[in-house]
């Protein structure tokens, strides 16, 4: 493929994400975005299975969000959050308090979903510190769990997933144990819990899906016992919802499917539909109340740069606005069963272990990858972006993704798992 001018002189100047810059193939160039497709500089177009990672739940340029950010554009693209605020970010904070539901209230605005688990974790770790109680640093969370890239999040992923042996040392210490999926399990983790007592200050869990650690599934009878075991020693629940926010998992938020509510919830992702970084942490007024003190001390000491930047509020509220009047979550519903007959067809092949769909998450995870970039490149050959990692091949469209596009997409999965092992 003829490489464009400025790839060919800008490339040398860009560090590419989670790559091997020496060996890696060289990214793609697109050059525009439409739907569920993405056009390349030499005129090929793919039909995209990752949704920009999981961010494009309406596809790409959708005319409403368009318009939203051109006149946001007109009005105020950025002003400080410090001292100052608007319209788009209290209008945004009241809908998505509207959105959770009882008890979850309060927002606070980050541009990035690790910096919204940051966030959620300090106010986690301060909630116990301003109700007098030290010593409660550390968290719970899960193997095969994924909650961000920075140092902070790293320590509470899953330990290959958070190269914690790589960084032994600048990481802090937390229990990565894993998820209790039947009642003895359950009966360890109190166990554990009662031994660690007054060291933890919660359990964080993505719920119904861990994605970037594996896309593995589990019930929700799962978040239920974890309701149950933070009650029972006082803890506080966090639900990382970055992923399975906004209609992924077939409901707008998957602990609905749970019912039972966190302590504060993480969101990112799909917030703004795709287009500007946007993340938020959603607290309930119990963990609110331990802040508000005539103690100075006592405040959240927090605060971003961009922290609540008008033109991604603007394009949360548009985004909102297509959940209302769209039927985007019958839409994800619709995708499960699609996805699943689509899929079903790799279920035969020697090298495949597993398939299994979550509302509009379709996955098919294999023994092995022998050859991840040729693998990679045979999906592009075949006319669609699906980007494949660890053992696992997985599909996330746009939950407005066409049927015939769906099809071709998921018709080019099949094809080229079965045409070879990969
Ligand atoms: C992507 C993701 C994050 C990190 O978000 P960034 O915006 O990449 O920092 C955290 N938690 C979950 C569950 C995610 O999927």
């Amino acid at each position: 493929m003829q490489t464009p001018d400025w790839m060919a002189r800008g490339q040398r100047h860009i560090w590419q994400p989670y790559a091997q810059m020496k060996t890696a193939t060289p990214p793609l160039p697109v050059v525009r975005s439409h739907g569920s497709r993405l056009e390349l500089a030499d005129g090929r177009q793919l039909i995209d299975g990752v949704a920009s990672w999981w961010t494009a739940c309406h596809g790409y340029n959708h005319p409403h969000i368009a318009q939203a950010l051109r006149a946001q554009l007109e009005a105020m693209p950025h002003v400080m959050f410090g001292g100052l605020t608007h319209e788009p970010a209290l209008t945004l904070a009241r809908r998505l308090a509207d959105l959770l539901g009882p008890g979850l209230d309060r927002v606070f605005y980050t541009d990035s979903g690790s910096v919204a688990v940051e966030v959620a974790m300090k106010m986690a770790v301060q909630f116990w510190l301003n109700q007098g109680e030290r010593g409660r640093s550390r968290f719970v969370a899960f193997r095969g769990g994924y909650h961000g890239d920075t140092f902070g999040t790293m320590a509470v992923c899953d330990p290959d997933e958070g190269m914690h042996s790589l960084f032994r040392g600048m990481l802090a210490e937390h229990d990565i144990v894993d998820l209790p999926r039947d009642e003895d399990a359950m009966a360890r983790l109190d166990a554990f819990l009662e031994s660690r007592g007054p060291q933890l200050a919660g359990i964080l869990v993505e719920p119904l899906v861990q994605g970037a650690g594996g896309m593995l599934l589990h019930d929700a009878q799962v978040l239920r016992r974890l309701r149950q075991l933070a009650d029972r020693h006082g803890l506080l629940l966090i639900f990382d919802e970055i992923f399975t926010g906004f209609g992924r998992t077939g409901t707008m938020f998957a602990f609905e499917q749970a019912g039972v509510r966190p302590d504060i919830i993480t969101l990112s992702k799909a917030l703004t539909g795709g287009t500007l970084p946007l993340a938020a942490t959603v607290a309930s007024n119990r963990v609110f109340d331990a802040f508000w003190s005539d103690e100075p001390a006592h405040a959240l000491m927090h605060g971003p740069t961009f922290m609540g930047n008008a033109m991604a509020c603007a394009a949360a509220n548009a985004s909102l606005d297509l959940f209302e009047a769209e039927p985007r979550l019958a839409q994800a519903q619709a995708l499960s069963g699609a996805l699943a007959a689509g899929l079903a067809p790799c279920r035969q092949l020697p090298w495949v272990r597993d398939v299994r769909v979550l509302g509009a998450i379709g996955v098919v995870e294999l023994d092995g990858v022998r050859d991840r970039e040729a693998l990679k490149r045979r999906l592009v050959e075949a006319g669609v972006w699906v980007r494949p990692f660890g053992n696992v091949v997985y599909l996330t469209p746009a939950l407005t993704i066409a049927p015939d596009e769906l099809d071709t997409l998921m018709g080019a999965v099949v094809a080229v798992l079965r045409a070879q092992r990969p």
